[in-house]
């Protein structure tokens, strides 16, 4: 039974390039929109904010100004959203996405009453674009959507670790897993699972986090079931 009524679920970017760095593989995003029914037919609202680390990131350029870099990678933010879309609908899941920028031949406009509306008729939406303003990361709006929608949990799915630990532990075999944290620790510690804008938002809110490995079989089912898989932020 799941324990949750409603979720965001924050996939990266870069889980959607499967085992490449760059661009989507449509294979690997395939396996995530069969974990990602198998939670829409429990019965669960489903927000999900897709990042776009896999296309373009706005702070690694230094040969653009910010501000024109950001927008891009918000661009890359709705390529994904749309592989994504047709992913889940080919499985017959419905979806809405909506972007942050508004480009109403692709998809509706963010429009938080809609999204709402949506998730109580059983749709999957789709957050595109992150919060729609450069300087921001898609954490951050996966931690405001939450906010906005009254979302019990958020769920973020990691590719290439599966919770957070003391260091890198594709790097550091000594690194050690954290069960349970807080956001304090978090900032306290300089832990890099999200950037401190999103952290403070989900603190501030009482918005509780549960970070884990995509890659484990049924993890996204596990968590919405109350499993206490990867670690559980509060
Ligand atoms: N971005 C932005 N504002 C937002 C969300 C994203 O400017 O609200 C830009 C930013 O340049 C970021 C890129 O989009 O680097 C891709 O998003 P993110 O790095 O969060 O993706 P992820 O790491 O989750 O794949």
């Amino acid at each position: 039974m799941p324990k949750y009524k409603r979720i965001v679920l924050k996939l990266s970017g870069e889980a959607l390039a499967g085992s490449n760095t760059v661009g989507i593989d449509m294979d690997y995003v395939n396996l995530i929109a069969k974990q990602v029914k198998k939670i829409y037919d429990s019965g669960v609202e489903t927000g999900i904010v897709v990042g776009g680390g896999n296309f373009w990131r706005g702070r690694d350029e230094n040969n653009i100004d910010r501000a024109t870099s950001d927008y891009m990678g918000m661009l890359g933010t709705v390529m994904n959203a749309l592989a994504l879309q047709d992913s889940l609908e080919k499985l017959g899941v419905i979806t809405r996405v909506q972007t942050a920028i508004e480009m109403k031949q692709v998809a509706e406009p963010y429009i938080r009453r809609r999204a709402i509306r949506h998730l109580e008729k059983g749709r999957v939406v789709i957050f595109s674009a992150g919060v729609g303003n450069p300087y921001f990361s898609t954490d951050t709006a996966a931690a405001l959507r939450a906010a906005e929608i009254d979302a019990d949990i958020i769920l973020l799915a990691k590719k290439g670790v599966d919770g957070i630990y003391d260091s890198d532990p594709n790097i550091n075999s000594d690194a050690k897993k954290f069960d349970n944290l807080t956001y304090r620790e978090i900032l306290n510690k300089n832990l890099k699972i999200m950037d401190a804008t999103a952290t403070t938002l989900c603190m501030d809110n009482n918005i509780p986090l549960q970070v884990f490995g995509i890659d484990e079989e049924d993890a996204m089912y596990k968590v919405v079931c109350g499993e206490d898989i990867g670690t559980n932020v509060k």
